[in-house]
């Protein structure tokens, strides 16, 4: 049965954590101060979870291995490494438009284009000749096609 599939490989990853876990500070606290049933963000007892990751010393392993469990499409419930499900959520977010942006500044520039043109204005870039002509070339092409 799916669902069979899905709980046996999600038990059988959290076993395979690795070592850092012996030094997580959330050993021996209550679990549902972590995975509370009604997720509600003013309950103090995600506060106090909160408090113990601030504290914790893996807690960098802690977020990344939530990151990316499996792969970083599903998100685990309850709050590791100090974040909830929709902070993390957020984060996969930013973490992807960061790479999007880092992506882009890396690709060439096409000089010699409209394309260029638009890229270097966007980069804050001086324009080169090649561009500025190529730019000037499609504004006039586009003023004698209305
Ligand atoms: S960061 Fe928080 S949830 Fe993660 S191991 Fe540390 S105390 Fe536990
Ligand atoms: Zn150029």
């Amino acid at each position: 049965m799916w669902l069979d599939t899905v709980v046996t490989q999600m038990l059988s990853d959290i076993l395979k954590m690795g070592d850092w876990v012996d030094d997580a500070e959330c050993r021996g606290h209550p679990l549902e101060w972590w995975f509370p049933l009604e997720f509600n963000k003013q309950s103090s007892n995600i506060k106090t979870a909160k408090m113990i990751c601030g504290r914790c010393k893996v807690r960098d392993q802690c977020l990344e291995y939530a990151m990316s469990y499996p792969q970083g499409y599903l998100i685990l419930p309850g709050i590791w490494g100090g974040m909830t499900e929709a902070q993390r959520r957020q984060l996969h977010s930013d973490r992807y438009w960061a790479d999007v942006d880092a992506k882009k500044l890396s690709e060439t520039i096409p000089h010699g284009t409209r394309n260029g043109y638009l890229q270097e204005r966007s980069r804050g870039l001086d324009h080169c000749a090649e561009c500025l002509e190529a730019n000037s070339a499609k504004s006039r092409a586009n003023r004698s096609n209305p």
